[in-house]
């Protein structure tokens, strides 16, 4: 049989490359406003308040008290590539702050209606901005247009309309704003949780309460009593640990008259450090929740997920489950932030072994405190 005739290659054209691109990025609401909080918490905002309407479809507004951004800086905002966060090529391997890449807002761009109201400290007033497919215009006839000068305070307001309205097959598949609305809740909380000093609010719009409140000046414990509940405070058991290991040093010269050895810490710096809080055998879940922030940015990691739930094994009956949250800082160096453009999937170096560390360091604890308890009931 004859191979068929080639067909011609063509260029996809740009706006269509350009909500590929976007798409792959933010995949519904709640991917949206992971990025926007990474942003204000980038900015140093100590108060973030969101603002929801229909799961984030129709409005996804969220105000900082953040450094705000220049006016000058205004007009390429939402361009792709652009960011001010990274300028050079090694500057990727130290990069410690959450986005990096500057495709956020331009991907927001291309899939919504996008709009920044911004003030910075030295500003006299606020600036307003607003954007479609990466290029400023006017919010109301879509034509190119200026920045201009509004009422604001010192920070930043982004706001988020009609998402995916461009792009119906999207659209189509988030049918259940209230399912989008849970998983903003989902993200909040946990960013929360892993940032006790900064207050979090988030309401859907016209509502009087909020269903998010966090004070600023919390710390972990408060913060994972107030937004996850009394049942799983009262159970935390908190653990550090670091890949410092100690080294017993002896010398002669040195040893003690009552003959200790002195121990010291060796001088290189850790490679990573891990910060946990987990739940103990007596808090039994249905599903586990799992809050994974390596370098401070809201991961995904199923195999870590699945080894942490197999340290419970012995202590849990079968079907219940745990909460585990892990604060995970490792030298930026080793992280691949290059592997998946959300960024929500992170591999590392030694991932294996520092997993069953940590895996290993929840099971040493939890059946420590089984066996004090046996023993209490013993006495
Ligand atoms: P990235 O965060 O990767 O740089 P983004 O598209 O998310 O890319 O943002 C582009 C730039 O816009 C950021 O580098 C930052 O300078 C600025 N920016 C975005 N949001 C805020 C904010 N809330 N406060 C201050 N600056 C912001
Ligand atoms: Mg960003």
């Amino acid at each position: 049989p004859t191979p068929p005739d080639p067909k011609p290659i063509r260029r996809l054209n740009e706006t269509l490359i350009n909500k590929i691109a976007a798409g792959e990025i933010i995949h519904r609401p709640a991917s949206a406003l992971k990025e926007l909080l990474e942003n204000s918490l980038d900015a140093g905002a100590t108060s973030i308040r969101v603002t929801v309407k229909e799961g984030g479809l129709k409005l996804l507004q969220i105000q900082d008290n953040g450094s705000g951004i220049r006016k000058s800086d205004l007009p390429i905002l939402a361009e792709r590539f652009t960011t001010s966060k990274l300028s050079t090529f090694s500057d990727l391997s130290r990069i410690t702050t959450y986005g990096f890449r500057g495709e956020a807002l331009a991907s927001i761009s291309h899939v919504a209606h996008l709009s920044v109201v911004t003030k910075t400290k030295v500003d006299s007033c606020a600036w307003k901005a607003s954007y479609s497919d990466g290029v400023l215009v006017d919010a109301k006839t879509g034509q190119k247009a200026e920045v201009r000068p509004c009422a604001g305070n010192d920070g930043t307001l982004i706001t988020i309309e009609d998402l995916f309205y461009n792009t119906p097959t999207r659209l189509a598949a988030l049918r259940n704003p209230s399912e989008e609305y849970a998983r903003i809740l989902d993200v909040i909380t946990k960013y929360a949780v892993h940032n006790p000093s900064v207050s979090f609010s988030c309401k859907k719009a016209g509502s009087a309460s909020p269903d998010i409140t966090t004070a600023s000046s919390s710390d972990t414990s408060t913060a994972i009593r107030h937004l996850y509940g009394a049942a799983i405070a009262k159970e935390l058991i908190h653990h550090k640990l670091s890949s410092n290991r100690r080294v017993h040093k002896s010398e002669d010269e040195d040893v003690d008259m009552d003959g200790d050895e002195d121990e010291e810490e060796l001088d290189t710096p850790a490679t990573w450090t891990a910060e946990l809080y987990f739940t103990n055998a007596n808090y039994q879940a249905k599903k586990t929740a799992f809050l994974l922030f390596i370098n401070h940015r809201l991961v995904e990691s199923p195999r870590m997920k699945k080894a942490f739930e197999s340290s419970y094994q012995n202590i849990l009956p079968k079907g219940a489950s745990p909460f585990v949250y892990l604060s995970l800082q490792i030298d930026p160096r080793s992280v691949d932030v290059n592997v998946h453009p959300t960024k929500k999937e992170v591999h590392f170096l030694n991932e294996d072994a520092i997993t069953e560390t940590i895996a290993n360091a929840i099971q040493e604890n939890l059946a420590k405190q089984n066996h004090s308890r046996t023993f209490e009931y013993q006495t």
